[in-house]
This record gives structure tokens, C-alpha cells and sequence, in this order.
């Protein structure tokens, strides 16, 4: 399939993993190069290891574009690595006192998922306390990940009343008036634009302007005109069009809402071409 990219100029990417995107076959360098002429405003590099961080930064750090955030993801909570990983987290959050512009911007992804194991259930909710704590302590906010854990989700959220976002949301528009209740962005990803995804599209039409945000999951997750292709930053368009198609309202409008909200969240300011 002949690979298309769709920019609505000044969106910002809220969710990506640069760093895997070799592993699908795609080249970064000249990706970044293309959704900077595209008009994005910002990609949001998101860690799954606390031991990934340095090198993600090094990979990417001189990139205008890219902020970085650190985390360790709920399918990486084995027993013998997490002590180690949350020791790297907290020194990846001490650089934060540097106010350098490669320091995390947020701390994730974190959090529950029973899709493919339950082994370790509880291992991962205590790692969520621990790394929400940690948010807490150098006030960054949460990039929450939930898959097949939407009781142990919610009540979490209840426990702790974090202050983050709800990424790549694909529960049904109950599950996300209760995000929103707790106070949560919540973040649409490719799979809003699914066929079967009537839930998703429900539950996008219900959020408020300001507590709205899209997002790749790039190099997964590719929007339907994409579907079968690895997907990166460039797919943006087709997210932010398709909430524009069901909100009844210009794309132009939901890149300034969605760049405005990721600003606030993550205390970044939009790149732009002529500010560069
Ligand atoms: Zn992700």
C-alpha cells in the first residue's frame, strides 16, 4: 500500500514512540523533516522503560519538535527489573531541575493491562502508585495506558485523582464520562477512524474542547486510510479530521483546541516554522 500523509497544521502529536519506528521499516530523520514542513507543532516521545530514556535523548534531543516523557509500562512489570527501572526513573526526573528542554514533560506511559497476562496484576498497580507518586513530587502529570483493566483503572483513579491523560482512549462514552469526572484529558488515536469503532466515536463526541487531545501511537495503531502501513506523525491528519467529521467542526479547530490542551498539560510551547 502506497504509504499518504495528512498534516492539519499546528496539531501536535500527543503520543509516539520515535525510537521503535525503526523496527517497522520507517526512517525518523527524514519523518521529522517532513511533519516540520507539514506544520506540526509538537510530537510527544513516549517511554516504556525508565532505561530508555538516555538514549531516546540522545537519539532525538536535538530535535525542535520533540519533547520526551518517562515511564515504565504496565507490560514491562516483571518482579526482577522494576526496582531497577524506578531508580532510573527518579534520576531521569531529577534532570528536570536542569529546566533543560529535553527533560520529561510527563511520566509515561504508565499503567494497567490485563490483555495478554494477569500475572502480575498487582505488581503493576503498585507501580502505578509509585510512579504516580513520583509524578506528583515533580508536579509532571500522568500518560495512562489501560487495557482489559477498567475496574482496577477507575478505582485507581478514585484513589489517587491524578492529574493526566487517558491515551489513546478505547473504552465506550460511559467508561470516558468517568475519566472526564475524575478530571482527565482524554487522547484519540488512530482507531477512532475504525469501522467497528462506534464506542470510540461516541465516547469523542462527548469531551469538551479543553479536555480533548489526538494522537498516533506511531508506529502502531495506523488510521484506517493507512490501515496495514507502519503509522508515524504524518498520519495525525486523519485522527484530527475524523473528530472534526463527528464534532461538527473545522479541523483547523481541533488542532488549536488539541495543541492548546498538550501545551497546558505538558507545559510545552508549539514549535513553528517561523519562530525557528
Ligand atoms: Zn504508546
Amino acid at each position: 500500500m502506497k504509504d499518504a500523509s495528512r498534516y492539519v497544521a499546528g496539531s501536535i502529536d500527543s503520543h509516539a514512540h520515535l525510537e521503535l519506528f525503526s523496527r517497522r521499516g520507517l526512517d525518523t530523520a527524514p519523518l521529522l523533516r517532513e511533519a516540520r514542513a507539514g506544520g506540526l507543532a509538537g510530537i510527544i516521545d513516549v517511554g516504556v522503560l525508565p532505561s530508555d530514556f538516555d538514549r531516546r535523548v540522545s537519539a532525538f534531543g536535538d530535535q525542535p519538535l520533540v519533547s520526551f516523557t518517562v515511564g515504565l509500562h504496565p507490560t514491562s512489570c516483571e518482579p526482577g527489573r522494576v526496582d531497577a527501572e524506578l531508580t532510573l526513573l527518579e534520576a531521569a526526573l531529577e534532570t528536570r531541575a536542569s529546566a533543560d528542554r529535553t527533560s520529561p514533560v510527563a511520566v509515561g506511559e504508565v499503567g494497567l493491562d490485563s490483555y495478554h497476562s494477569t500475572e502480575h496484576v498487582r505488581l503493576q498497580v503498585d507501580v502505578l502508585e509509585r510512579q504516580a507518586a513520583l509524578a506528583v513530587g515533580h508536579d509532571l502529570p500522568l500518560i495512562l495506558h489501560n487495557r482489559a483493566s477498567e475496574p482496577q483503572m477507575l478505582a485507581f483513579l478514585r484513589r489517587t485523582r491524578p492529574r493526566g491523560v487517558m491515551h489513546c482512549f478505547s473504552q465506550d462514552a460511559e467508561y470516558c464520562a468517568r475519566c472526564l469526572d475524575l478530571g482527565l484529558y482524554v487522547s484519540f488515536g488512530g482507531n477512532i477512524t475504525y469501522r467497528s469503532s462506534q464506542d470510540i466515536r461516541a465516547a469523542a463526541a462527548l469531551v469538551p474542547d479543553d479536555r480533548l487531545l489526538v494522537e498516533t501511537d506511531s508506529p502502531y495503531l495506523s488510521p484506517q486510510a493507512v490501515r496495514g502501513t507502519a503509522n508515524h506523525p504524518g498520519h495525525l491528519g486523519f485522527v484530527v479530521e475524523a473528530l472534526a467529521a463527528l464534532r461538527g467542526v473545522s479541523a483547523v479547530h481541533i488542532a488549536a483546541v488539541t495543541r492548546a490542551n498538550a501545551c497546558a498539560l505538558f507545559g510545552i510551547t508549539p514549535w513553528s516554522a517561523d519562530a525557528a
